[in-house]
């Protein structure tokens, strides 16, 4: 039986916020109310958002909050050969091809995709047999060529690499979302498993990664829902286990509706904290947020472990207002 695991997986390409904040908070009391082993892992791959210092930020933003974990911290960056190991799996079996194509998706591909992340579907045109060539270079190698190579980069040659995805639906059910079906072919297509800059895209990472460090249960903000189709297909092809289970929280809005982001003024944890405000009054909002009590209120993580219960979760998104702002500056 693998322990039960999951993990904390930032990305220092920004300040942790109060959005933020929560999905961590409650991905930690699910943890600790389940006797999970929980991970932080740095998701650092994003060579040119990752933020100076962003990392230690985060690092110290959890532990202001009172969030503690067992193994870790996991720099993506430090090694890239699990994700090359992957990928020239991926070659060996034909699942992959290069792709010259110059799209603004191909560079976007390191970041997790989330909601307000314009996502193109990929009409197939560098697909070996698609009829239709690329828009130039590369087109002698077939896939399956090239096998895992050396040197730090996935990919050395301006290709990205995109797997040749199934016209088939996904299923899996969220625990707390339900059931799903994903049609990854429909929604996105062939997606980029390595960019040309030489560095596995976020799906192919997070997948070795969660599979590597034997994650069963991922917890996370729902605009990743739309990711989980693509992952479960590379767990299907690169035939890894575990499978993890997901939950997939509601997000925390602004007053117009879009998710909680630096157009809604600075909700930095660090900011919070410079200005002075404790620890409990941001776990206090979010508190409420999670429907651990219905008013705002100052506690601790451990009072918030205790009061936190999944079903108790709101099913919608929550939204941050000016009025919760004031009341976080009050101490
Ligand atoms: N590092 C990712 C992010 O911050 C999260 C990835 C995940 O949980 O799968 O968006």
């Amino acid at each position: 039986m693998d322990t039960p695991t999951t993990r904390l997986a930032p990305s220092p390409t920004g300040a942790m916020h109060l959005g933020n904040a929560r999905t961590f908070l409650i991905n930690w009391a699910i943890a600790r109310g389940q006797g999970h082993r929980l991970l932080l892992r740095i998701e650092d791959l994003d060579g040119p958002r990752v933020k100076e210092g962003a990392s230690e930020q985060a690092i110290e933003d959890l532990r202001w909050l009172g969030i503690d974990w067992e193994g870790g911290p996991l720099y993506q960056r430090s090694d890239l050969a699990p994700y090359r190991d992957a990928l020239a799996r991926l070659k060996q079996q034909g699942l992959v091809y290069p792709c010259t194509c110059t799209r603004s998706e191909v560079v976007a591909v390191q970041s997790a995709p989330h909601g307000d992340d314009h996502e193109l579907r990929y009409p197939g045109t560098c697909r070996p047999g698609a009829g239709v060539s690329g828009t130039g270079g590369g087109g002698a190698r077939g896939i399956g060529g090239g096998g895992g190579g050396g040197g730090v980069a996935l990919a050395t040659d301006a290709a990205a690499w995109r797997v040749v995805v199934p016209d088939e639906v996904v299923q899996f059910t969220d625990q707390l979302c339900g059931p799903q079906r994903v049609d990854v072919q429909q929604q996105v297509g062939d997606f980029v498993v390595a960019t040309k800059a030489g560095l596995p895209a976020y799906q192919l990472a997070v997948v070795v990664d969660d599979a590597r460090q034997g994650v069963t249960e991922v917890i996370r903000g729902d605009d990743l829902i739309r990711s989980t189709g693509r992952q479960l297909w590379l767990y299907r092809m690169l035939d890894l286990t575990p499978v993890p289970q997901y939950i997939h929280v509601p997000l925390v809005l602004g007053p117009d509706g879009r998710r909680l982001a630096k157009r809604h003024g600075d909700t930095k944890l660090a900011t919070y904290r410079q200005q002075g405000v404790r620890s409990e009054r941001v776990i206090g909002l979010i508190a409420r947020w999670c429907g651990v009590v219905d008013h705002n209120e100052p506690m601790g993580a451990s009072e918030f472990l205790n009061g936190f219960a999944l079903t108790g979760l709101p099913r919608g998104p929550v939204t941050f207002t000016q009025k919760d702002h004031a009341w976080l500056l009050q101490g």
